[in-house]
């Protein structure tokens, strides 16, 4: 998979494009102008890996509070501003360290200069982020949505050029997801800008992540993409979990374990899924990135856990450890869980 080479940018202490790794991005749910409660969501994300956090500023009193909130933390903070271009500036005024833009509903060109030279200043970044939701329906009406996604995108783009602005990166969400991938297809090709990708009002857990993995999963295959933020109707710390799931998947970032699981089936001889769920609990607290299978018979156990670090191949009563495909010991079934964290434990010292 060749990538599509952005020019690069930093926000805060992260770089962006130009061939970096990718960024994973969330976004908080708190009431920004609560500091604390943003304050801890924002130290959650970190832990679980998210590594730019951005935050809605609805109005003046959450933007005042974005000085106290980016003292208090690390993550790289970037202020999420509508409507008000007073928004931005005082956003900028507190410290944020990337914007993050609507051109749908902040239009006037003054307005936008205003804020553009005030990020020149201070060497912020600005994502203009397009909203297939919030295009004017006067703006272009005829076209298919993903051409009026790319025009709104390029129509920004140029004036900011126009002011000698390059920090520039975009993003072209749709809910749709056959939308958003050509949009940011077209959209590719035209700048050299770094892209955000992500699907839109993705949904629930379930049918998000799998909305969200076909869209940017897509995309990253075809090479675009610089970040991603996975939408869910859940707590921001799924979203970050699902977007190295989404990362891991295509060998582009690894992050913590990855459990290799059989579906079960008539064969298994102990209950797979509730061996599986509880290794997948356990590993929550392995950082290393290795590979875990469990796997319910040894029709496929063995083969399929050749590939993996560790793993276990259950039969009757009882399981096969396996390391990098060999046995190295053989465990009752109410002492497997037991023995295969054992096994992941003293990866580093055997
Ligand atoms: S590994 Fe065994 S139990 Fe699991 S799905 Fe395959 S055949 Fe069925």
């Amino acid at each position: 998979m060749t990538r599509r080479i952005s020019k690069s940018l930093r926000i805060g202490k992260v770089t962006v494009g130009g061939g970096a790794p990718i960024v994973v991005q969330s976004m908080t749910k708190t009431d920004t102008r609560d500091v604390k409660a943003t304050v801890n969501q924002i130290k959650q994300l970190e832990d679980c890996g998210c590594e730019i956090v951005r935050l809605a500023v609805p109005d003046r009193e959450a933007a005042q509070s974005l000085a106290a909130i980016r003292k208090r933390v690390s993550l790289p903070i970037i202020a999420d501003v509508h409507f008000d271009y007073r928004l931005a500036l005082a956003a900028l005024e507190a410290g944020v360290d990337g914007l993050r833009l609507n051109p749908g509903n902040i239009k006037e060109k003054e307005q936008i200069a205003r804020i553009v030279a005030a990020a020149k200043e201070r060497n912020v970044p600005i994502r203009i982020g397009v909203n297939a939701g919030s295009l004017p329906a006067t703006f272009e009406p005829e076209a298919p949505l993903a051409d009026r996604m790319v025009s709104m995108a390029l129509q920004q783009v140029r004036f900011m050029e126009d002011l000698n602005f390059d920090l520039i990166k975009l993003s072209l969400k749709a809910f749709d997801v056959a939308t958003t991938i050509q949009a940011y297809q077209m959209i590719a090709d035209k700048v050299p800008y770094p892209l955000h990708l992500g699907v839109t009002e993705a949904g629930l857990p379930r049918a998000g992540a799998v909305r969200s993995a076909v869209g940017i999963g897509i995309l990253l295959y075809q090479g675009i993409g610089d970040t991603i933020r996975v939408s869910l109707t859940a707590h921001p710390c799924e979203e970050v979990f699902v977007a190295y799931e989404i990362l891991k998947s295509l060998g582009l970032r690894e992050r913590g374990p990855t459990l290799v699981s059989c579906p079960s089936c008539g064969r298994a001889e102990v209950d797979i899924i509730a061996l599986a769920e509880e290794v997948s609990r356990r590993l929550e607290k392995v950082s290393k990135p290795i590979k875990v299978a469990v796997m319910g018979c040894v029709v496929n156990g063995p083969g399929e856990a050749k590939d993996a670090d560790v793993g276990i191949a259950c039969g009757k009563g009882k399981g096969a450890i396996f390391r990098k495909g060999r046995v190295v010991s053989t465990v009752r079934e109410e002492n497997a869980v037991k023995a295969l964290m054992a096994e992941i434990t003293s990866l580093d010292t055997k």
